[in-house]
């Protein structure tokens, strides 16, 4: 494929992204000062990148700045960038693609981990008015500054008590890496939580982890991480190129089958 000089273009920045199936970038604030002189109309990023972004931008949105983390670059018409997050956009959608009148409210998140990614899934559903949010983290202290930090709707749970976080739960999110491609399975027993309660996986690789698998087949229904990956993009796109891309079936496949 060539792209004329009027093209817009836009990438992806991190390191290492093999699984990103996108090409590397070194030298982060290098790299973003080139965007505009490359012309092009943004990126994305992906880890390590997230964070470090937060300072090599002349603006955030709000949602950046609440998650401290920056997953997608846009280069103004002035040539200044703005870093946005739309990680937790993604999660939401991802959940109401697999059930269309989801909702948070009804009852309890419990959320495994407390990493980047995690911050962003906080943010999303309390913006979506989650009544609770179990926080269940290995390293307890990393859950509790995440529960001062964003206020009363946190209750931070030591793993040791990661079954019993699962009592009338509306909602479990792995947020770790664990069931990922090489990686342990999560270490979390599902017998306490309600067979209604939905279960999604930020572990896109291999699409069906662990976790999915035991819920999928105690009867709980389901929602992969590659429909997070996917949705998280549109905001961007729509922002780069004025066209809101749809997250098809064939997408999905096309995806899916760079992965195989
Ligand atoms: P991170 O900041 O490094 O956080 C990793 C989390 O995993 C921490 O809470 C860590 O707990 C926990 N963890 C690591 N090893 C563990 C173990 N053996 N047992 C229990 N917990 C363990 O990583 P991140 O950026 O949040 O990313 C987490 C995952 O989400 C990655 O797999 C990433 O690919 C995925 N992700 C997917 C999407 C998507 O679009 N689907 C988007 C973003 C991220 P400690 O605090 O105790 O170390």
């Amino acid at each position: 494929m060539s792209l004329s000089g009027n093209a817009r273009k836009a990438g992806v920045m991190g390191w290492p992204i093999g699984h990103s199936r996108s090409p590397a970038l070194h030298g982060l604030a290098a790299a973003l000062r080139a965007l505009p002189i490359l012309g092009f109309a943004g990126c994305n990023l992906t880890i390590p990148h997230k964070e470090p972004a937060l300072t090599l931008v002349a603006r955030l949105d709000e949602i950046a700045a609440r998650v401290g983390a920056v997953n997608t670059i846009v280069v103004g018409a002035d040539g200044s960038l703005e870093g946005r997050n739309t990680d937790g956009y993604g999660f939401i959608a991802s959940l109401r693609a697999a059930q269309a009148d989801w909702s948070a409210r009804p009852g309890p998140a419990t959320v495994i981990g407390a990493g980047g990614a995690a911050r962003a899934i906080i943010v999303a559903l309390l913006d979506e008015g989650v009544p609770e949010i179990r926080l269940v983290n290995r390293t307890g202290e990393r859950a509790a500054a995440l529960a001062a930090e964003f206020g009363p709707l946190i209750r931070p749970i030591a793993w040791t008590g990661r079954c019993a976080a699962l009592d009338e739960a509306a909602l479990l999110v792995n947020t770790t890496s664990q069931g990922m491609g090489g990686e342990a399975a999560l270490d979390l027993e599902l017998d306490r939580l309600p067979q209604r309660a939905l279960v999604s996986d930020l572990v896109y690789s291999p699409l069906e982890t662990p976790l999915l698998a035991t819920a999928r087949r105690r009867g709980n229904p389901v929602v992969d991480g590659l429909g997070m990956l996917l949705h998280q993009a549109r905001p961007g796109f729509a922002a780069w190129f004025g066209v809101v891309p749809a997250v098809t079936p064939e997408l999905r496949a096309a995806v899916l089958a760079t992965m195989a």
